[in-house]
């Protein structure tokens, strides 16, 4: 990939998705085989005005020898220097952004009850910073660039040369990065969120009803005083606006936590810590999962589902269309940031405190006593089709058919 296209790409992250002003300290997290790149981001950083930019390396190679090769018993623990190290950043109002890209298959082999005994730990510790985050309290952003076993993962058939190449054209179009002014793009695509956000919000919706041709056939109530949300994101500190995704072609609200009732099936596979899962379906009742399977890695949807009991409801709907690009290039990318933008999906777990009326300032209980999901975990998973129907059900049981065939209809 030319040089000057990465440059673009590394300025849309520190100027469109983590908006970082003068005097801010950013936080770069970044993989060492990214290096290149994670140096380009800093030097943007830098030239954007921030006061110190700090790189939170991190090794797939050295995470895999990890939980294949450590000691137990460190898979119950998690440093508490890494817990001051978040605070300490935290507290001086950081922007965070990630270079994100690894092999779909990095944690393929490791034992699942590693997996899930280190997230728990983890998920507990970090647990003031992901509120931070979640709460945008501090900005932050995420992109990804290719690795070589990521490639070859997506496009099996040519070289590993050849596969790097058509997945950074294929990152840097779905991220609308490819043209001569990125950051004009995304002031144009953060323009048409607003009429869709603006019709939902108006609505005030009691519930969703919606059909795949797959047999999803699930209907959500949504949390009273949900709001719908799209385009970016604005800092509650600062009032700041930032991207947290690159790319994002979603708009998604906040169902009620006890309200879902119906089947789910998975229209993509799910790749969570390195493992992918493959033709999986839920049902739930009352909000809850009360029954699922999987045809391949079912023993990871099951580590995802018994975190905690927030993890077995919902905590995001959200609706892409399928015209969007990353949709149309037909591409199953085996990354989350890319193939949530491709479909309709759902996130089991934490919800996203703006997706309510004043939920940034609201106490977790009093979100969770609205009907906001609360748990350790998000995972974001893909349902929607090109023959996906969805169903607005106003509060007095009247019915409006807003999207059909794939696409937004009003
Ligand atoms: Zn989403
Ligand atoms: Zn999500």
């Amino acid at each position: 990939m030319e040089k000057s296209k990465l440059m673009k790409y590394a300025q849309l992250l520190v100027k469109s998705g983590g908006n970082v002003q003068p005097g801010q300290v950013v936080v770069i997290g970044c993989g060492v085989e990214h290096a290149e790149f994670g140096r380009m981001v800093q030097d943007c950083a830098y030239d954007a005005g921030a006061s110190e930019v700090v790189m939170d390396w991190s090794d797939d190679y050295s995470a895999r020898a990890k939980y294949l090769r450590a000691d137990s018993k460190i898979f119950d623990e998690f440093p508490q220097w890494k817990v001051d190290w978040y605070k300490h950043y935290d507290d001086r109002g950081a922007v965070y952004l990630r270079i994100n890209g690894s092999d779909p298959d990095l944690l393929a082999g490791v034992d699942p009850d590693r997996l899930r005994r280190f997230a728990k730990v983890a998920g507990v510790a970090t647990r003031p910073h992901s509120a931070i985050m979640m709460s945008n309290t501090c900005r932050w952003s995420v992109l990804a660039i290719p690795t070589p076993a990521w490639a070859k993962k997506v496009f099996p058939d040519v070289t590993e040369a050849e596969a790097i190449e058509k997945l950074w054209d294929a990152i840097l179009k779905g991220a609308r990065a490819d043209g001569a002014d990125p950051i004009a793009d995304w002031e144009a695509h953060k323009g048409n969120f607003a009429e869709r956000v603006n019709y939902l919000n108006g609505k005030a919706f009691d519930a969703l009803r919606i059909t795949t041709g797959l047999g999803t056939d699930l209907t959500i109530g949504l949390a009273k005083n949900h709001v719908w949300v799209g385009g970016g994101d604005i800092g509650k500190e600062d009032g700041v606006p930032f991207f947290p995704n690159l790319p994002t072609e979603e708009i998604f609200t906040m169902p009620d936590r006890m309200r879902a009732n119906g089947r789910v099936v998975a229209s993509m596979p799910l790749s969570h810590q390195g493992n992918l899962i493959e033709g999986f379906e839920m049902t739930f009742k009352d909000g809850l999962v009360v029954d699922y399977k999987a045809d391949k890695n079912q023993e990871t949807l099951s580590n995802i589902l018994s975190m905690d009991e927030g993890a077995k409801r919902l905590g995001e709907v959200a609706l892409v269309a399928d015209s969007s690009p990353i949709s149309r290039m037909g591409i199953l990318f085996y990354n989350t940031l890319f193939d949530e933008n491709a479909s309709s999906h759902l996130a089991l777990g934490k919800a996203y405190p703006n997706n309510m009326q004043g939920g940034d300032d609201m106490e977790t209980d009093a979100l969770v006593a609205a009907g906001g999901n609360d748990s350790l975990v998000h995972v974001d998973f893909m349902f929607g089709t090109p023959d996906m129907k969805v169903v607005g059900i106003a509060a007095d049981g009247s019915e409006t058919v807003f999207f059909e065939n794939g696409e937004f209809i009003k």
